[in-house]
């Protein structure tokens, strides 16, 4: 059965005017690598932390500011929220189509509350805890293209036609800002798209962006901003000492215009400055460890690095399957082709090798949780190839290969082919990004013993359901298997309303 909201009672939770506390036992271990009689043990000792959440309830009007704004991605994600919010339908060959949120965890996903009467009841994910709805979020941002919103839409050639004349009065008017454009980050190929680039040192750059999210959040009236990277995949900038690897030295290089501070580094220098959450949905290193450092200094949120959109979600769940169920994966090959934009700037060997990097560590948590079937270091053979084949445009081919070795010597070989339009895959995904980044930033946490609540980590990794390559704080594992990560989110708001986190145990029944 499915609700639309539940209220928890319980000692342990309050709703207070604008917010909700609770109290939330933390059921974790201890471990210990003791000698004990002369041989070395490890040592499991279950212990309780008590936690306390404070989240507050007030739900901000947010603005949402794409860097890449006209691109598939940044067009798609528009054009889909505007069709919700105005209850758009459409004609298709097969039926008459309306807008829907599928795809989107925070908004057509549900969670178990519990069991009544015999049945599993289950809820809206959204309604764990008051979240931004999507309808009432005002977009904006900057590209390098100053295409409108509406020929960009038709350019990417991802919505339906009917639709597409449809949302075309909403997206005429809306233009992207100018952006920061270096040649030597992207693809030559991408040079004929920058007709809308801002003029200047690297330093003006970043004042630009500064003055660009004031006035936007002046002009609409919004609350909160969150900004997302949906621009062009760039190169990999190289980490330097005295460049780039303290936050002093970063700053320092920006003021002495260094070649080597990458566009999408700046834009997040100037939302770290402005205390404005920011999230990198592609695969290159913006996050250098001087930007890494200015976050945490700040505390001002970071997330990323690029959107687990297709391939790579089902090999986190394909993986974590095979090697959960004592099978042991030895090669796994993917293939990709597409025809869009971001196929073309990706046939650019940089820019490719970025790609590269962010999809090839993806296995690497579920590999070495397993001991029986891998020798230490041992790994996978793990290849990925991407192919620009300008026909199929938005819609990626996704070919892959699985060889696992089985019981008593055997082979298994899995075959998967995906077909799908990237962007639709996307544009949910950048949805729960920037509600999940803004829901974040109002929960407040402290352990028993610690003086004052804080916020999580500036490093949001929260977010690593939603991308290839989780950005983590310094010295934190890397958890890619996406039942973890869902788990883990899930289970995180739970404790926000005072609820245990889901244990499937179903005790009542056994
Ligand atoms: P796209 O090429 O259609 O859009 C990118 C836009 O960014 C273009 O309009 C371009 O003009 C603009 N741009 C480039 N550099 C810029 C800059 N410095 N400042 C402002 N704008 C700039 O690509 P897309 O299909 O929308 O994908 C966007 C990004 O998302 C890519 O890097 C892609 O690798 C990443 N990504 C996409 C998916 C997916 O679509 N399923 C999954 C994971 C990651």
């Amino acid at each position: 059965m499915f609700i639309e909201s539940f209220k928890v009672e319980s000692p342990n939770v309050k709703y207070i005017e604008g917010g909700i506390q609770s109290v939330y036992n933390y059921e974790t271990t201890e471990l210990v690598h003791e000698n004990r009689n002369g041989t070395y043990q490890w040592v499991v000792k279950p212990k309780t932390v008590k936690y306390e959440f404070k989240t507050d309830t007030h739900v901000p009007k947010l603005g949402v500011l794409l860097v890449g704004w006209g691109g598939n991605n940044g067009s798609t994600l528009t054009g889909g929220v505007i069709a919700n919010r105005e209850g758009i339908s459409w004609a298709t060959k097969d039926k008459v189509q309306q807008a829907n949120y599928f795809g989107s965890l925070t908004q057509a996903s549900s969670i178990r509350v519990g069991s009544y009467n015999g049945e599993e009841i289950y809820a809206p994910f959204k309604s764990l805890l008051p979240m931004v709805n999507p309808d009432d979020i005002v977009f904006g941002g900057w590209d390098i293209s100053d295409m409108n919103l509406a020929d960009a839409m038709a350019r990417a050639r991802v919505m339906e036609i009917d639709l597409q004349k449809q949302l075309r009065p909403y997206m005429e008017s809306m233009i992207p800002l100018p952006g920061i454009y270096d040649p030597d980050f992207i693809a030559a190929n991408q040079g004929s798209r920058a007709n809308n680039v801002i003029k200047g040192t690297k330093k003006e750059q970043v004042q630009q962006i500064i003055k660009d999210i004031r006035e936007f959040k002046e002009k609409s009236k919004v609350e909160r901003i969150v900004v997302l990277w949906t621009a062009n995949t760039e190169r990999y900038s190289n980490v330097v000492v005295g460049l780039n690897d303290t936050m002093e030295n970063l700053m320092a290089s920006v003021d002495k215009n260094e070649a080597e501070i990458s566009p999408s580094t700046l834009y997040a220098i100037a939302c770290v400055l402005e205390n404005v959450p920011f999230i990198n949905g592609s695969p290159q290193n913006t996050f250098v460890p001087g930007l890494i450092e200015l976050a945490i200094q700040r505390n001002s949120l970071i997330g990323g690095d690029d959107f687990k959109s297709g391939q790579t979600k089902m090999k986190s769940v394909l993986v974590d399957f095979l090697v959960g169920a004592g099978i042991k994966p030895t090669s796994i090959v993917s293939y990709n082709h597409l025809g869009n934009n971001d196929g073309m700037n990706l046939s650019a060997p940089q820019t490719f090798r970025s790609k590269e990097i962010s999809k090839s560590n993806v296995v690497d948590d579920m590999v070495s949780s397993n001991g029986i079937l891998y020798e230490p270091g041992e790994h996978p053979d793990h290849v990925v190839v991407i192919k620009y084949v300008p026909y199929v445009a938005d819609s990626k081919r996704a070919m892959d290969e699985y060889t696992s070795e089985i019981f008593m010597g055997g082979k298994n070989t899995i075959v998967l082919h995906n077909t799908c339009e990237d962007s639709l895959l996307a544009a949910p995904i950048i949805l729960d990004l920037v509600l999940l980044a803004e829901l974040s930033t109002r929960i407040q946490l402290k352990a028993e013993g610690e003086g004052k609540f804080h916020s999580f980590h500036p490093v949001a990794t929260i977010l690593s359901y939603l991308t290839k390559a989780p950005l983590v704080p310094p010295g934190t594992p890397v958890v890619n298997a996406l039942s973890k990560q869902r788990a883990m989110l899930e289970n995180i708001m739970r404790a926000c309303i005072g609820l245990a986190p889901e244990n499937n145990m179903i005790l009542e029944y056994k």
